[in-house]
């Protein structure tokens, strides 16, 4: 009899971080990446792809509802949402609890992974796929970004790191044909990862998203179960400037969508996009 499995490591080249498990409660190949769900000591129930964590039970809100939001509430009127990736359902969550929102769009590449965390991660999405304001899409969201003629308020870009199906989230091609679809005053966000283990991927959307997107800025915040510290999200629009933003407005429209956040508040908005020196320098 093998002993049980008492820690899983999420491995990268120079860091492994390990977590106590109490169950390994499931493990599947699809098509597209590895899945496996494992119960946690210390954040309870954890998704890793491909051996990478997504979210966990005890921390995702922070992720979530720092990718909604903040370009939500930063937006005049968000009616028409699409969210690429995002599976577990944690952005969804988030951006229909906005009364402006009409339509959230999510185009998933795998339903085994939005089947999958409807039933062993339920609370993540709680309930929101069977809103019906959503529209879940299966397709590869490059692929959909290129052949839709819908337009959208906002785009938020959940994927994973830039590996497996995940890579073409990365290009510069994606993000034009993102910057198309957007309705005038359109806002993109996209994850750009940990501020000390992947600057390269801060680097790198910068330097594509500058020459197609007047307003560019990086906004932080800690998500535990990221590995690496300070994690960066990347603010995108042609109209709306994240910095420069009337926080009293944020306020106003925070208290009237009653949005009962967790992590987020307009302070934490304000906050997360006052970088420290080092964030200054990317070019
Ligand atoms: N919050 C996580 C992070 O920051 O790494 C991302 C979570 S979410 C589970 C990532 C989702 O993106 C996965 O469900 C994955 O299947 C999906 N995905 C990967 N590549 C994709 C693509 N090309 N088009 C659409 N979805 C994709």
């Amino acid at each position: 009899m093998s002993e049980p499995i008492e820690w899983i490591s999420e491995k990268w080249k120079n860091v492994e971080v390990r977590y106590r498990v109490k169950e390994i409660l499931q493990e599947l190949k699809t098509d597209f990446q590895h899945i496996l769900l494992i119960d946690t000591y210390q954040y309870g129930k954890m998704l890793l792809l491909d051996g990478r964590v997504q979210t966990a039970e005890k921390d995702e809100y922070i992720y979530h509802e720092m990718m909604t939001h903040v370009p939500l509430l930063s937006h005049p009127n968000p009616e028409k949402v699409l969210i690429i990736g995002g599976g577990d359902g944690g952005v969804l969550r988030e951006v229909l609890k906005h009364d402006s929102v009409e339509s959230a769009t999510i185009v998933e590449i795998d339903p085994l992974v939005v089947n999958f965390c409807k039933e062993h991660l339920p609370l993540i999405s709680n309930g929101a796929f069977d809103n019906e304001r959503t529209k879940l899409i299966i397709d590869d969201g490059a692929d959909y970004i290129r052949k839709t003629d819908n337009k959208y308020d906002i785009v938020i870009v959940d994927s994973p790191d830039p590996v497996g199906p995940a890579k073409i989230l990365f290009s510069g091609q994606f993000y034009r044909e993102i910057y198309n679809v957007l309705r005038p005053g359109g806002i993109m966000v996209r994850q750009t990862g940990s501020t000390q283990m992947q600057e390269e991927e801060q680097e790198q959307a910068y330097r594509l998203l500058k020459d197609i997107f007047q307003y560019n800025a990086f906004y932080l915040y800690s998500v535990p179960t990221y590995v690496g510290g300070l994690f960066s999200t990347i603010f995108c629009s042609d109209a709306i400037d994240l910095k420069t933003i009337d926080i009293k407005k944020i306020i106003t429209k925070y208290d009237l969508n009653q949005l009962n956040t967790k992590y987020y508040s307009p302070q934490i908005h304000y906050g997360a996009y006052q970088l420290p020196p080092f964030m200054k320098v990317i070019k």
